[in-house]
């Protein structure tokens, strides 16, 4: 799923958790919850075989992903007080960590090089166990349009 989406979840999520414990708990679960729904990824561990130019674009991409995502939490934000505030971005954050975790790991060569390095390959190999193994771009596509609509509809709802 892309960045914004995780994101988005995340914030919506946690935006009414009881503490800062329990909006990362959401925004976490909330990760691994829509990673099983059929969807399109960024190819990550291609990204450092591409050429320079394709993998600019790619980064353009994620760049744009982040910003977008970035703009509708701040819309977000503006109804809520100060914890409100940090409920929402610590679940937009922890909505975030597993992708971010995942091309951290990428960038690794030698997994078994310490704990962190072999923690995060841990990590990523459950990460990926949680994806869909949906191949079918067309069911994924529609899912994906199906889970933004109600996401859209959630934004507007709390
Ligand atoms: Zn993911």
């Amino acid at each position: 799923m892309i960045l914004a989406i995780h994101a988005i979840t995340g914030a919506v999520v946690s935006a009414n958790a009881g503490n800062i414990t329990e909006a990362a708990f959401l925004g976490l679960v909330s990760h691994y919850l829509i990673d099983s729904i059929p969807h399109t990824d960024y190819e990550l561990k291609q990204l450092k075989n591409n050429s320079i130019k394709t993998s600019f674009r790619e980064y353009l991409k994620i760049a744009a992903d982040l910003l977008i995502g970035g703009i509708v939490i701040l819309f977000f934000l503006i109804r809520r007080n100060f914890s409100g505030v940090i409920l929402v971005l610590t679940g937009a954050f922890f909505g975030l960590l597993p992708d971010g975790l995942t091309f951290l790991d990428c960038q690794i060569k030698d997994k078994n090089k310490n704990l962190f390095t072999r923690s995060l390959a841990i990590i990523n190999a459950f990460h990926e166990k949680m994806h869909s193994l949906n191949k079918n771009k067309k069911i994924a596509a529609i899912l994906q349009l199906i889970y933004i609509a109600l996401l859209i509809f959630l934004i507007f709802s709390l």
